[in-house]
């Protein structure tokens, strides 16, 4: 959902008040969960955050570990429920956010991410395991029998982001590029539009009935089509007020997609959406 060193920052900063006031207020005990998605698919919660793993005889496949405590908690519900070790750990993108923690898994997992979440990874020191194995357009990887494939996408919410698709499951594991019943996250830092609105159609051609997201619910494949439809919309929106002159401060005013009025962050991130979508729009007006 964040990026760059900053954000880092600011995370880091949000995380100390946040244990801080936690233990003041007798608080600090974090949301985890365990769910099964489907056969041997399931999906853990940390928080707001979400990640996916995949159990197979000879061992699992788990994917973005999301911090140091959560991956630790997670490593010891997985050996007292499964008694297997993590064989592969897979990050879904760089940020922060999903990927801290990775060192938990590094004695029993091979980590796996695109090339460019690895360059970020090293250049920004993500609290992370460096990964073992990289690639640009697809991976699949196979253990016990079961399969998990990884594709890029193209520029999205950030410049490394793949999706997940279990086969067998008939399920994809998306993280913050297709938001469920829900407006992008603030002010699109790190994004590529319209990059994103292709990446969003590639997904939409794969093969899968169940979109489980980094954050909120889980949808379906519908729910990548609506999104996409909202950043179409969003996007037609800023750059017609753009070629009529408008500020942002009067787009901020003046747009509104009523259509989208009842997902989640619609009041909260609307104005934030604009303005994301207005930076990129002058980025393309002055050409560079
Ligand atoms: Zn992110």
């Amino acid at each position: 959902m964040v990026d760059s060193a900053k954000s880092y920052i600011v995370v880091g900063l949000f995380s100390l008040l946040y244990a801080v006031t936690g233990v003041a207020l007798g608080q600090d005990t974090p949301s985890r969960a365990i769910e099964k998605i489907s056969g041997d698919l399931y999906r853990f919660q940390n928080n707001f955050h979400y990640s996916v793993f995949l159990v197979t005889q000879e061992g699992i496949i788990a994917t973005d570990p999301i911090n140091a405590e959560a991956a630790t908690w997670l490593k010891a519900e997985l050996a007292t429920r499964f008694n297997q070790p993590v064989k592969y750990l897979i990050y879904s993108h760089d940020h922060v956010d999903h990927v801290a923690g990775g060192e938990i898994f590094a004695d029993t997992a091979t980590v796996v991410a695109h090339s460019n979440a690895k360059t970020d990874i090293v250049a920004e020191q993500r609290p992370t395991a460096v990964p073992d194995i990289t690639f640009d357009q697809q991976l699949t990887i196979e253990l016990g029998g079961k399969s998990v494939e990884l594709s890029y996408v193209g520029r999205s919410h950030s410049d490394n982001m793949i999706v997940m698709r279990f086969p067998d499951e008939r399920t994809l594991f998306a993280v913050d590029i297709i938001p469920i019943k829900t407006v992008a996250w603030k002010n699109l830092t790190d994004a590529y539009i319209p990059d994103w609105i292709d990446a969003i159609k590639q997904v939409e051609s794969m093969e899968f009935d169940r979109l489980v997201p980094g954050h909120g619910e889980i949808g379906t494949k519908a729910d990548a089509t609506a999104f996409r439809g909202y950043m179409e919309a969003l996007y037609q929106a800023v750059l017609d007020a753009a070629r009529a002159g408008h500020t942002l401060e009067q787009m901020q005013r003046e747009i509104r997609l009523d259509e989208y009025s009842a997902w989640d962050n619609y009041e909260e991130h609307l104005a934030l959406n604009i303005e994301g979508m207005y930076n990129q729009i002058k980025l393309h007006r002055r050409g560079n």
